[in-house]
C-alpha cells in the first residue's frame, strides 16, 4: 500500500488539488482543485448526476447555501450538531474525542494488543454523553498525540455550524448559518418540487452542492475539510416501506461505485451501531484509503423526522395525498448522502499504481487507472517528431477531437515519456501520427492499462474516440 503523501506530491505536481491560499501559508481544512482536478470533480458529480436523475423517479435541485435560520432550527441542527471536544492544557490543540479514542485503538491494533482495542472499541460504541468519553480517555490514559501528556479538559461539545450575517447588521437577529449539508434544501423544497414536476410517492430529488462545518480537526488531505461538496439524494417514500428501499438504494449506491472502477475488495460497508437523532437504521460505505477504511457515502433511513419537524415550525402541511387511495401521510425518507470531495480522494487512492515491468522506455510507470469517463484528459495527440508534416496532422486530428473530449497535444520530448506523462494523469488514449499517416493515413492507438497499440484510420478517429466513451 502507497503512502498518502504520494498521493497528495502527485495531486499538487500535475494540478489535481493545492491547499488554499497557499502563498499565504494556507489555510486549514481548504482545498482548490487545479486544472486536472476540476476535471476530474466535474466528471465524478457529472457521473453520479446522470445515475441519480436521468430516471422517471428522481428531480435535480440546485437550492441556496444561505437559508431562513429556523430551518437549523426545525433540523435539530441548531441544538444538536455538535461533536465532542477535549483539549489538551499543555500543548493547547484540540481534539475530536471521538477521533482521539479511534486514533488510540487504531494504534493498539498496529501494536497487536487487540484485546485492548476490543475492549475500547466497545466502550465506545455504547457511549451515551461526554462523560463516557472521558472516562475512556481517562481509564486508558491515552495521551495527547502532541505533548504526549495526558492532562485534558473535559469533554465539551462543540457545535459545527458556521455563523455568518445577512445584510448589513451584525447583531443576533440577522446571525445566519452556511449550511453543514445540502439536504435541507431539498426538503424545504418537497412540495415545490413534488407540484412543479407531478412527481408521485415514491420519488426523489437529488442536488450537489457545497457545505460547510466547522470541523474540530481536519486531517487527511479531502477526506475531512472544512469546506467541501455533497451528493445527496432523498427519496420519499410510503411510511413502512423504509426497509425494502433501504435495500435498493444501499445496493444501487455501492454498484455505482463498482461501476466507475472501485475495486471491490476496498469497499465495505459499515451499518451503524449508534444512530442519528433522525434516522431508524443507517450503513456507511467505506474506501479503503491509505490511512485505513473511512466513510465515503452514508445511507440512512431518516422516518419523517425532517418533513414533521419544517411542518410543524413552518406551520405549512408537507403531506403527500394518494389520489388513488385517498391516504394522506408525511412520507418517509431513505436518504443517500456521498461526498464529492472524499469521492475524489478515493477515487484517487483507487486508481493510483506502480509498475516496475515496463515497456516502452524501462522506467517504473505511474498510472492512475481512472474508469475512462472519469479521467480528466480523455485522449492524447502526439506527433511521432516534429517535423515532416506530422505537427501539422497530429494538431488538426487534435482541434478535431477537442471539440467532443477534453484532449492534449504533446510534442515534447521521446515517445515514452509522452505515455508517461499522460499515464501519471490517467489519461485512457492516446493517438500518435508517424510516418504510417502520411504515407497511408493510419493512426496507432495505445490504451493505457494494456499498452496495447491500435492501428486505424485516421478518418475513423473521432467515431472511434467516440464508441470508447459511448454508453
Ligand atoms: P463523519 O462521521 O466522517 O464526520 P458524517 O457521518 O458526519 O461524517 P454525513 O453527515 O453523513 O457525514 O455526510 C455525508 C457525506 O459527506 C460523508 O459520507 C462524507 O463523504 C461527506 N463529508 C462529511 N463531512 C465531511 C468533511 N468534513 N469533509 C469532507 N467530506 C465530508
Amino acid at each position: 500500500m502507497f503512502k498518502l503523501e504520494t498521493i497528495i506530491s502527485l495531486a499538487k505536481r500535475r494540478g489535481f488539488v493545492f491547499q488554499s491560499s497557499e502563498i499565504y501559508g494556507g489555510i486549514n481544512g481548504c482545498w482548490d482543485y487545479g486544472p486536472l482536478g476540476c476535471e476530474l470533480l466535474q466528471n465524478l458529480k457529472q457521473a453520479w448526476w446522470k445515475a441519480m436523475t436521468y430516471r422517471d423517479d428522481i428531480e435535480g435541485i440546485d437550492a441556496s447555501i444561505l437559508m431562513h435560520p429556523k430551518v437549523w432550527e426545525a433540523s435539530g441542527h441548531l441544538a444538536a450538531f455538535s461533536d465532542p471536544m477535549i483539549d489538551n492544557k499543555t500543548s493547547k490543540s484540540r481534539h475530536r474525542a471521538d477521533n482521539l479514542i479511534e486514533d488510540y485503538i487504531d494504534k493498539m491494533r498496529k501494536k497487536k494488543k487487540d484485546d485492548v482495542a476490543a475492549q475500547i472499541q466497545q466502550k465506545l460504541d455504547s457511549v451515551a454523553n461526554n462523560d463516557d468519553y472521558f472516562k475512556i480517555i481517562t481509564e486508558y490514559g491515552i495521551p495527547d498525540p502532541i505533548s504526549g501528556t495526558t492532562d485534558w479538559t473535559e469533554v465539551r461539545n462543540f457545535n459545527l455550524m458556521f455563523k455568518t450575517f445577512i445584510g448589513p447588521l451584525d447583531d443576533a437577529a440577522s446571525t445566519i448559518y452556511l449550511r453543514p449539508e445540502s439536504a435541507q434544501g431539498i426538503f424545504v423544497n418537497f412540495k415545490n418540487v413534488m407540484e412543479s414536476s407531478r412527481q408521485k410517492v415514491p420519488f426523489g430529488i437529488a442536488q450537489i452542492g457545497k457545505a460547510f462545518r466547522n470541523e474540530i480537526n481536519t486531517k487527511n488531505f479531502l477526506f475531512r475539510t472544512r469546506e467541501f461538496e455533497q451528493m445527496e439524494m432523498q427519496y420519499f417514500i410510503k411510511p413502512h416501506t423504509e426497509k425494502e428501499w433501504f435495500e435498493y438504494w444501499q445496493e444501487q449506491r455501492f454498484n455505482w461505485y463498482v461501476e466507475y472502477g472501485m475495486k471491490r475488495e476496498k469497499l465495505r460497508w459499515h451499518p451503524h451501531t449508534k444512530l442519528a437523532h433522525y434516522a431508524n437504521f443507517a450503513s456507511d460505505i467505506e474506501f479503503e484509503f491509505p490511512f485505513g477504511f473511512g466513510e465515503i457515502e452514508g445511507i440512512h433511513s431518516r422516518t419523517d423526522f425532517d418533513l414533521t419537524a419544517h411542518q410543524g415550525l413552518s406551520g405549512k402541511k408537507l403531506e403527500y395525498i394518494d389520489t388513488v387511495t385517498k391516504e394522506r401521510f408525511v412520507p418517509y425518507v431513505i436518504e443517500t448522502s456521498g461526498g464529492v470531495s472524499r469521492g475524489v480522494m478515493a477515487f484517487l487512492c483507487n486508481a493510483y499504481d506502480e509498475e516496475d515491468a515496463v515497456a516502452e522506455d524501462g522506467e517504473k510507470r505511474v498510472v492512475l487507472r481512472f474508469h475512462p469517463k472519469l479521467a480528466p484528459v480523455q485522449v492524447a495527440v502526439f506527433p511521432l517528431v516534429n517535423k515532416d508534416g506530422m505537427p501539422e496532422k497530429a494538431h488538426a486530428l487534435y482541434k478535431d477531437l477537442q471539440r467532443n473530449f477534453k484532449t492534449q497535444y504533446d510534442v515534447s520530448g521521446a515517445i515514452g515519456r509522452r505515455y508517461r506523462r499522460q499515464d501519471e494523469i490517467g489519461t485512457p488514449y492516446c493517438i500518435t501520427i508517424d510516418g504510417d499517416t502520411l504515407a497511408n493515413n493510419t493512426i496507432t492507438v495505445r490504451e493505457r492499462d494494456s499498452m496495447k497499440q491500435e492501428t486505424i484510420s485516421l478518418d475513423n478517429a473521432q467515431s472511434y474516440i467516440f464508441n470508447k466513451f459511448a454508453e
